[in-house]
């Protein structure tokens, strides 16, 4: 609990400073805490800390983290942010907020169609392959506006903006290249006619570049939590 809540402060100061350095007001970039491979109990801290928005990777084990702390489902906005098969789209329409992972048309119509009448809209972001990595999923850039515009006009979804998780960098120029393109191309499509607002960019090794470029969303997982031990959970629980 303690670690949680030292690791919480030491990054809300990462962003307050990267605000500050780029003259832009803290309250413009929300964080997101990205809890995979933690236990609920680990949610129910960083939640004691002050933490309301949460990201998890896996549906499964976003299904059941949510189910197991249902005495705070009012208060969290929970975020998917992981890959979406076709097949799991339905649980995830009825469980989540936000899903930042659309990377296909197909996805997000079949979200539509699940999402519940009286839940409000699936808030969603396409996910772009910026840094145009072979093994990446997300959009090609080239392919973004005709999707952008597909998914805008989906009753049962709001396309909020973009989300990448650029090639990792050594250095804070070499991180902001692939974030710039980006909120550049985010800024094409507004001025297509979209009303975007949302970039979901940036983690823990590099939020400080990504809020240079204007990210909205900062994804922090292990600056939080601590290091995971394995992609895969061995008891989520
Ligand atoms: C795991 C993950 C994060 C958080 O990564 P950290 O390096 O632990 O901060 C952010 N976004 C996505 C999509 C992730 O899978």
């Amino acid at each position: 609990m303690t670690i949680v809540i030292d690791n919480l402060s030491t990054v809300l100061n990462r962003i307050s400073d990267a605000c500050a350095q780029a003259g832009r007001p803290v309250d413009s970039v929300t964080l997101l805490a990205v809890s995979k491979t933690f236990p609920a109990g680990a949610v129910r801290d960083a939640f004691d800390a002050g933490c309301r928005q949460f990201g998890e990777n896996y549906v499964q084990e976003a299904l059941d983290k949510i189910a197991d702390l249902a005495d705070l489902r009012a208060q969290i906005t929970w975020h998917l942010i992981g890959p979406l098969q076709s097949n799991k789209t339905r649980p995830v329409a009825e469980a989540v907020d936000w899903v930042h992972s659309v990377d296909r048309l197909k996805i997000a119509q079949r979200l539509s169609e699940q999402r519940p009448a009286h839940l409000p809209p699936l808030q969603v972001c396409l996910q772009v392959n910026i840094s145009g990595e072979a093994s990446k999923s997300g959009l090609a850039p080239a392919e973004v506006p005709a999707v952008a515009r597909a998914v805008a006009a989906l009753p049962r979804l709001r396309l909020r903006g973009l989300m990448a998780i650029p090639e990792p960098a050594a250095d804070l120029a070499a991180q902001r290249v692939p974030h710039r393109a980006l909120r550049q191309l985010l800024d094409a499509l507004n001025a297509q006619g979209l009303a975007l607002d949302t970039l979901s960019m940036g983690m823990s090794a590099d939020l400080e570049a990504a809020v240079a470029e204007g990210a909205t969303i900062v994804r922090v997982g292990s600056a939080i939590f601590g290091g995971r031990a394995s992609p895969v959970p061995v008891d989520v629980r």
